[in-house]
C-alpha cells in the first residue's frame, strides 16, 4: 500500500501518494470509497459539491425524485443500512435522498476521506512510474495507482446556448443546478424551456406557485403516471422479509429492478382485449411498469405501437382541451426510445387556466430578449426563466477532464468518433483507469444504484485479484475494446432506439457524435459478461507488473 505519504515528483509540486483516486462522490464514489477502505487502500475522492450526493446534492428543482421505488433505488450491501433507513414515499423525493446520502456518508465515517468543492482538472499517465498524476482546481497534485471515475453519466448540464442567452433582466435557472435555499415563484411570470424528465417533475410545482407559466415544448415526451404514496409498512417488511432473494431479482433482471421486469411475452401474441387489460394494469400501478408489460416493445415496432397508441390515448384523456392534447402528443419516437417520464399530475397541469404550452416545432425560439423569449410569432414577458434542457449525457463529465493514457494519448481524441471502452469500464490505452457506469454499460439504461453496486464490486474484484497475481498493471486490449464496441453497437442495431433522436444517441448536444452510448443487451446479461470475464482470468485485459 503506498499509505498517503508525500513524495516530490518531477519538478514542482509535492504530490501526495495514494493508491486509489476516485473522482465524484454522488452514490457511486461514496461506495467505491468504502470498497476501497475495505481492501485496505489509501484513497481520496475529490468532489466538485460542497457534499455528497452527486445528482441528489445538484438537482433540487421542485418535484424532483427517483422514478425507480425507493427501496429499489438504494445501496443492497449493508443490511444493516437497509434495515434501519426507513424511506417514506413509495418514489423518494430529492430531499429524502440527499438525507440519505448524507446518512450513508456519516454511517461509514466517508467524508474524512472526501475533499468537497474541488474539481479534478487532469489525470495523466506515467509510463515510467505506471502511476496517475491527478490534478485539481485548488492545485492538489496526487500520484495514484489506480484512477476511478465515478462522475456521473448526467452530472454536466447542457449550456442554455439560445441566441441571446445573457440578454434576459430577469432570473434564469436550471434545473440541474438549482439554488440550495429553493425559489419561491409566488406572482411571477415563470417560463420552463424543455418537456424532459426535469421539466415533467418540475411543470406541475411550479405551475401551484407561479402567477403565470408558459412551457417551451421542443419535442413532446412519453411520461406515465407515479401514483407516487407514503410506503406502507406492510410493502417494507415484505421487502425487507425478502431482501437477499429480491436484490438477486434486480441484479438478474434487464433492467436492475423488479418493478420493470414483465412477462416473457410479445405484445403481439395476446388479443387486443387482453393487452388493453394488461396495459390498464399496468398503468393502474403506476411507474415503469407499462412498458415492462412486454418483452418486445424495444424491439418490435409494432409492439412498440400498441404501447405508444395507449400512453397517447391516455394523453387524451388527462387533457381537457383537445388542441393542447394533440401538441403534448409524442409522435416523433417509439415510447421507450428516448427516456421516458414518470410523473405526479404532468398532463393534468395543462387544464390550469396560468398554464400555457408553445409549441417550438411550429413557432421557434428566435432569441432570449432583456424582457423574456421572442419565438417567430411574438415576444413573451417573464420575472423568471428555467431551463430544463437536460445533460451532455455519459461522455459530458469526463470530457470536462484532461485524460491522457499512454503516449500522452487524449481521451477527447479517443472518442473523437463517440466513446469506446471495454465492457464500459475500461479503455485501451488507459491502464489502471476505471469508469463506473461509463458509456458501453446498462448504466442509464438501468436502476442505476444496482448498476453502480455491480461496477463497482467488479472493480474492486479486480483490485484485489492484481494484488494476488502481485500484478501492478491491468489494461484492456485493442481487441477486447474493438470486439465489446462492435457488440454494443449491434445489440443497440437490434432495436428501435436508434430510431430517436435522443441523448443516449448524443443527439441533444451540437457536434456530438451519434452513437448509441449505453448497452443494450440487458442488465443481467451484462452482468454475466462482466463476471465470466473474471472468471476467465480477465479475459481481454493484460495484466503486468508495474
Ligand atoms: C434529475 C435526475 C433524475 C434521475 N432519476 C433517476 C432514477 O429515477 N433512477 C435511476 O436509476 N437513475 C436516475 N438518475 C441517474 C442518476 O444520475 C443516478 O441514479 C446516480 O445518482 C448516479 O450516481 P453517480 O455517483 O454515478 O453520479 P452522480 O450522482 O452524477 O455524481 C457524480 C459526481 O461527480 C462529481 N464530478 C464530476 N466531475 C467531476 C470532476 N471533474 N471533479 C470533481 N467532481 C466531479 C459531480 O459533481 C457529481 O457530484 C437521475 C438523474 C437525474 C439528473
Amino acid at each position: 500500500m503506498d499509505g498517503s505519504a508525500q513524495a516530490q515528483t518531477s519538478g514542482e509540486a509535492a504530490a501526495t501518494t495514494l493508491d486509489v483516486v476516485i473522482v465524484g462522490a454522488g452514490f457511486a464514489g461514496m461506495y467505491m470509497l468504502h470498497r476501497m477502505r475495505g481492501l485496505g487502500y489509501s484513497a481520496r475522492v475529490f468532489e466538485a459539491g460542497d457534499g455528497v450526493g452527486g445528482t441528489w446534492y445538484w438537482n433540487r428543482y421542485p418535484g424532483a425524485r427517483v422514478d425507480i421505488e425507493s427501496q429499489e433505488y438504494s445501496y443492497s450491501f449493508s443490511e444493516e443500512l437497509e434495515r434501519e433507513w426507513k424511506w417514506t414515499e413509495r418514489y423518494a423525493s430529492q430531499p429524502e435522498l440527499l438525507r440519505y446520502a448524507n446518512h450513508v456518508a456519516d454511517r461509514f465515517d466517508l467524508r474524512r476521506d472526501i475533499q468537497f468543492e474541488t474539481r479534478v482538472t487532469s489525470a495523466v499517465f506515467d509510463e515510467a512510474t505506471s502511476r496517475w498524476t491527478v490534478k485539481t482546481s485548488r492545485g492538489d497534485v496526487v500520484s495514484a495507482r489506480f484512477c476511478v471515475m465515478a462522475t456521473g453519466c448526467l452530472s454536466v448540464t447542457k449550456d442554455a446556448d439560445f441566441e441571446g442567452a445573457g440578454a434576459f433582466k430577469g432570473k434564469t435557472y436550471h434545473t440541474g443546478h438549482w439554488p440550495h435555499e429553493g425559489v419561491d415563484f409566488t406572482g411571477q411570470r415563470v417560463a420552463v424551456i424543455g418537456t424532459g424528465s426535469s421539466a415533467i417533475q418540475s411543470i406541475p410545482q411550479i405551475a401551484k406557485q407561479a402567477a403565470h407559466l408558459t412551457v417551451f415544448q421542443r419535442t413532446p415526451n412519453f411520461s406515465l403516471p407515479a401514483h407516487n404514496a407514503p410506503i406502507a409498512q406492510s410493502t417494507v417488511e415484505s421487502w425487507l422479509a425478502n431482501r437477499e432473494a429480491n436484490r438477486q431479482a434486480q441484479r438478474e433482471s434487464g433492467f436492475g429492478s423488479i418493478m420493470m421486469s414483465g412477462e416473457e411475452r410479445s405484445a403481439l401474441e395476446v388479443s387486443d382485449e387482453e393487452r388493453r387489460r394488461i396495459y390498464e394494469e399496468c398503468w393502474a400501478k403506476g411507474g415503469f411498469t407499462v412498458i415492462g408489460a412486454f418483452s418486445d416493445l424495444l424491439t418490435s415496432k409494432e409492439a412498440n405501437d400498441t404501447a405508444s397508441d395507449f400512453v397517447r390515448e391516455k394523453i387524451r384523456g388527462l387533457v381537457n382541451d383537445p388542441a393542447v392534447a394533440e401538441k403534448l402528443l409524442p409522435w416523433n419516437h417509439p415510447i421507450v426510445t428516448k427516456r421516458p417520464c414518470v410523473d405526479t399530475g404532468y398532463f393534468q397541469t395543462y387544464n390550469r387556466d396560468n398554464v400555457s404550452l408553445v409549441d417550438l416545432s411550429e413557432t421557434p425560439i428566435e432569441t432570449i430578449t432583456a424582457k423574456g423569449i421572442k419565438t417567430s410569432a411574438q415576444d413573451y414577458a417573464f420575472d423568471a426563466i428555467v431551463f430544463a434542457i437536460g445533460f451532455d449525457a455519459m461522455t459530458g463529465a469526463l470530457g470536462k477532464i484532461d485524460i491522457r493514457g499512454r503516449g500522452g494519448l487524449a481521451l477527447k481524441d479517443k472518442w473523437a468518433d463517440g466513446p469506446r471502452t471495454y465492457l464500459g469500464l475500461t479503455m485501451a490505452g488507459f491502464p489502471n483507469m476505471f469508469i463506473v457506469t461509463g458509456p458501453g454499460s446498462p448504466s442509464v439504461l438501468s436502476n442505476m444504484v444496482v448498476a453502480i453496486e455491480q461496477h463497482v464490486d467488479w472493480i474492486t474484484g479486480c483490485m484485489a485479484y492484481l494484488a494476488e497475481r502481485q500484478a501492478g498493471v491491468i489494461e484492456a486490449t485493442e481487441a477486447a475494446e474493438n470486439d465489446w464496441v462492435a457488440h454494443v453497437n449491434e445489440v443497440a442495431d437490434t432495436t428501435l432506439y436508434p430510431l430517436a433522436n435522443s441523448w443516449y444517441m448524443g443527439a441533444n448536444v451540437p457536434g456530438k457524435p451519434r452513437v448509441f452510448m449505453p448497452y443494450i443487451g440487458g442488465f443481467s446479461t451484462y452482468r454475466e459478461k462482466c463476471i465470466e470475464v473474471a472468471a476467465k482470468d480477465y479475459e481481454g485485459f493484460e495484466l503486468t507488473r508495474a
